[in-house]
């Protein structure tokens, strides 16, 4: 059985640690590796070996830098069908979606590219007469990244390729579900000219986090997971004086008003309830619908389509499945008891997709997509996050019922409204509580350039990741105030006949 080991100081470091945990491939329920659980020693050495490689790569200058982003950024497209198909095969996600998953970390690292320009700071002259004033956005030191199941590459390149390009060392500690991306992404940076020591790789679970949270050599952790192991994380890194940025779960609603485009409106729920098995931090959980005339067409359409979905292996030769397996037996368990209290509350079940079988498959972690009418906000089914293919319709009677359920929520991570007019999108946009807004887009996942994250419990700490905010995250500002004599400039310098040029 092969054992997925640690990436430390730019090889894979065999682990001493006894505890092993499996990893299975969801379609087929098979064990297919199983991955260390390093020890609190092992974490820490790999902390270490960070510590000792920052000084060196935080002085490399920022064209260097971004230059191995620039490889790094070819390899991973040269390496699209290896790590979409591992993906697959770990996670469950159907190919074309581990394709757009690899895609949008791809665009983070595209967006690091550009950092000799995103980290040049700020400067003023004159801010006295002969004193001018510019700042340093420096990097931190060694930062720390815990990921969660769902996104096991793009998660990571939320956050690694700004903090390696600000000049960060990294420690990423992947989830235990699907841990070997991590490995590729670590030999894939190795290959595009990243010194040793600067992104590591420990796997594990609760141990190895709290060694994380708790090194005073560790100086920032980003996280990204269910919202009480983000809240332990944030509360935890904080108290021990770090910087934290903690991603936690939601409860996507999307607002239908009457004058939508129905036809669209319901194709978009679709793919967003449902793909990637409605395991996404953005999936649409939640139709809220205005007016029962709006309520018994989506409902008509969405039937429809649900009988039409393919469901099976993320991979298979020939036309591709439209939802693959969830990621595990105890998650597919809960997703059904959680249908089953829908049932119990009193929503009406319109589809059942607790007794899918896959012909070829019947170990695998399949639940079929299932649709619930007439959700009421005390259901457990509404409180909570299932993160399966399980998607609610409420009903109300107009729009600002619609939009004070939407912010009465616990979560705020994404929204969206569908409508064709514009004040009602324009109004909604501003008055609603969550973090990213779509008007007449169901995912609003921002791009890379723009900032991702949530408001209320889907987030804890003030920065969100990469854009603007996760270059703030992975630097701290030093403000240079400067006077020179003015004899500096009578210096006599020897003549230079080459093109200058900057390294
Ligand atoms: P999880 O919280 O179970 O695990 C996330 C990470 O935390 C993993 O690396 C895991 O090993 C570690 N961990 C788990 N328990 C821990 C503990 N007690 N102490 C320390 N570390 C611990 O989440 P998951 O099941 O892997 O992922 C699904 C969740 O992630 C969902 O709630 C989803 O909404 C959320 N998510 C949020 C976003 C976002 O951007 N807000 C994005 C993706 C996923």
């Amino acid at each position: 059985m092969e054992t997925v080991q640690n990436y430390i100081n730019g090889q894979l470091s065999e682990s001493h640690s006894e505890r092993l945990a499996p990893v299975f491939n969801p379609a087929t329920g098979e064990q297919i590796r199983q991955v260390v659980l390093s020890s609190v020693a092992e974490t820490a050495e790999a902390i270490a070996i960070a510590d000792q490689a920052f000084t060196a790569w935080a002085k490399t200058s920022p064209l260097k830098r971004a230059r191995v982003m620039f490889k790094f950024k070819a390899l991973l497209e040269e390496n699209m069908e290896k790590l979409a198909t591992l993906i697959s095969q770990e996670h469950g996600k159907v190919y074309s979606d581990a394709v757009g998953e690899v895609t949008r970390g791809l665009e983070v690292v595209e967006f690091a590219c550009g950092i000799p320009h995103l980290q040049k700071g700020e400067h003023s002259a004159n801010v006295g007469t002969g004193v001018d004033s510019h700042s340093l956005m420096q990097p931190l030191g060694v930062c720390a990244g815990i990921t969660p199941f769902n996104f096991p590459a793009m998660v990571p390149m939320w956050m690694f390729p700004i903090a390696l390009a600000t000049g960060n060392t990294f420690v990423l500690k992947p989830s235990e579900k699907d841990p070997s991306l991590a490995l590729v992404m670590a030999e894939l940076l190795k290959e595009a000219g990243l010194p040793d020591g600067v992104f590591n790789v420990v796997n594990g679970d609760k141990e190895a986090v709290d060694v994380l949270l708790t090194d005073p050599r560790v100086q920032a952790v980003s996280f990204v997971g269910s919202t009480p192991i983000a809240e332990y994380i944030y509360s935890t890194a904080s108290a021990h004086g770090k910087r934290c940025q903690a991603l936690g779960g939601a409860k996507n609603h999307c607002l239908l008003m009457p004058d939508a485009d129905l036809d669209m409106a319901a194709n978009a729920i679709m793919g967003a309830a449902y793909g990637a098995a409605g395991e996404r931090c953005m999936a649409l959980s939640v139709a809220v619908v205005v007016g029962d005339e709006t309520g018994d067409k989506l409902i008509d359409k969405l039937t429809k389509h649900i009988s039409a979905m393919r469901v099976g292996p993320g991979v298979v030769e020939g036309s591709e499945n439209d939802m693959g397996p969830v990621i595990s037996a105890q998650h597919k368990d809960k997703i059904c008891d959680y249908i089953g209290s829908g049932v119990e509350q009193g929503a009406s079940l319109v589809v059942d997709g607790r007794s899918l079988s896959v012909a070829g498959h019947e170990q695998g972690y399949f639940v079929g997509p299932t649709l619930f009418d007439n959700v009421s906000p005390e259901m457990t089914i509404y409180k909570e996050e299932i993160f399966g293919p399980v998607l609610s319709v409420v009903r109300v009677p107009d729009y600002q019922t619609g939009l004070d359920l939407i912010n009465r929520h616990e979560y705020g991570n994404g929204t969206a409204v569908f409508t064709r007019d514009g004040e009602t999108a324009r109004q909604f946009s501003e008055d609603v509580l969550a973090g990213m807004v779509g008007v007449n887009v169901p995912i609003p996942v921002p791009m890379a350039f723009h900032s991702f994250g949530g408001w209320k419990r889907s987030v804890f700490g003030p920065l969100n990741v990469h854009g603007n905010d996760g270059v703030r995250f992975y630097t701290r500002m030093k403000t240079v105030t400067s006077r020179w004599p003015t004899s500096v400039r009578l210096e006599q310098h020897a003549s230079s006949f080459v093109m200058p040029t900057m390294d």
